[in-house]
């Protein structure tokens, strides 16, 4: 930052919606003067002789618009540094890098379908090995530690089940068994506005950004944050040398995002919290999870680990996949389409769409059924929202 002549930004100073706006975006990083940082799509850079350059050699290896939500981004987790990827699976597949041939990945078992697709069908192929446990037993989560476990996947609250894992309990776990042990924590449900797994002991936060960061939408992209510098380095070369990097055009996109995520968050919190209370009360409904919710089983540890929680709800509904399906088809506001965390409201099946790549028998095991319906509740008004819910369960269901 020697080129900023004291105009840089330190976060460590600041609070959460001031380094949205300020952190890596000082109008004294370019010649302009810009206030928002520009979208620089230039590929390659002119250097001043042969090997001095300005910062930036080629657009994999470095862009302006990219370092700049990097900048951006790291606060916001708490972290030292971040690195953004192409989609949330491309930092994914860049993080087993980290591995090698013979090791073994210890993962939560209700992790996001393409998570648990790649684990099993990509990472399986190059000679890594994954086991998948329920990780609120923290016994068997010990028992399931390998002398070869060299990464910790951790993803809370889970989709599509809303379960949480104590993020502390299980890096100190980890940590006991193997201080070389990487912890993931995958924190795209909470955002970085609710929850900040650095802080509990985890050594990578893992984002998909297309989700509430971006929060429109409009984007693909995936981020790292972490404070251990060796560990940075190692994940800054793998950036490059893996490839999967996102455009400066979308970068600029995530940016922009990020400027209204706290008060997205709060606002798909209060919009979570009056759809869940009403869907308690509707007799249409058997069971929704909500960690907001009081009746949440782990209300307590969302209490302690969590400053809040947004607007994914699931919910049984009374009936089976005729009903669920009528439900979806009723609906008006909510558009039935995978994916979440946008200010607009969706709805989805889990069994048959985003998580239709688990296995059958262990999709019973975790409770996705055929009347399990994943909401993604927007920014729209409340009222719209149960109404809607309201009409479309009466038809999908008349008899009660
Ligand atoms: C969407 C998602 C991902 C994958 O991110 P992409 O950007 O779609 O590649 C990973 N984890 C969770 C929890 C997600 O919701």
């Amino acid at each position: 930052m020697s080129s900023l002549n004291g105009f840089a930004h330190n976060p460590d100073h600041y609070g959460f919606q001031t380094n949205a706006i300020h952190s890596g975006q000082e109008p004294e990083k370019w010649s302009s003067r810009t206030v928002v940082p520009p979208i620089v799509m230039g590929t390659t850079f002119k250097q001043y002789e042969p090997g001095k350059h300005a910062g930036f050699e080629y657009g994999r290896s470095g862009n302006p618009t990219r370092n700049s939500l990097e900048e951006c981004l790291a606060p916001l987790e708490k972290a030292k540094y971040a690195l953004a990827f192409a989609s949330g699976s491309a930092a994914l597949t860049t993080m087993s890098y980290l591995l090698k041939s013979g090791d073994h990945i210890l993962t939560v078992d209700d992790v996001y379908g393409g998570t648990n697709r790649f684990f099993r069908n990509c990472a399986n192929r190059m000679g890594i090995e994954t086991s998948f446990v329920d990780m609120l037993d923290l016994e068997l989560t010990e028992k399931s530690f390998k002398s070869n476990t060299m990464m910790v996947w951790i993803e809370t609250p889970t989709n599509p089940t809303l379960k949480l894992v104590d993020i502390k309990a299980v890096c100190d776990l980890a940590k006991k068994k193997n201080p070389e042990v990487i912890c993931v924590v995958d924190n795209t449900f909470a955002s970085a506005y609710f929850q900040n797994p650095l802080e509990l002991g985890a050594d990578i936060v893992s984002h998909s950004l297309t989700k509430y960061m971006n929060g429109h939408s409009d984007v693909v992209m995936g981020a790292i944050m972490l404070n251990d510098e060796k560990l940075y380095e190692r994940m800054k070369y793998l950036q490059n040398a893996v490839g999967a990097v996102p455009s400066p055009f979308d970068c600029f996109l995530a940016s922009r995002g990020l400027k209204t995520l706290a008060f997205r968050m709060q606002a798909h919190m209060q919009n979570g919290l009056k759809v869940a209370k009403s869907l308690s009360e509707n007799p249409r409904i058997e069971k929704v999870i909500y960690p907001g919710l009081e009746s949440h089983p782990q209300h307590e540890l969302y209490k302690s680990q969590m400053k809040g929680f947004g607007g994914m709800i699931s919910i049984y509904i009374k009936g089976g996949i005729d009903e669920s399906f009528r439900f979806l088809k009723e609906l008006k506001l909510f558009a039935c389409a995978e994916s979440l965390g946008g200010y607009e409201s969706l709805v989805e099946h889990p069994a048959i769409m985003t998580h239709a790549s688990v296995p059958k028998d262990q999709r019973a095991i975790l409770g996705i059924d055929d009347n399990f319906v994943r909401i993604s509740v927007g920014l729209e008004d409340a009222e719209d929202l149960i109404g809607d819910l309201n009409q479309a369960l009466e038809k999908a269901i008349p008899n009660v």
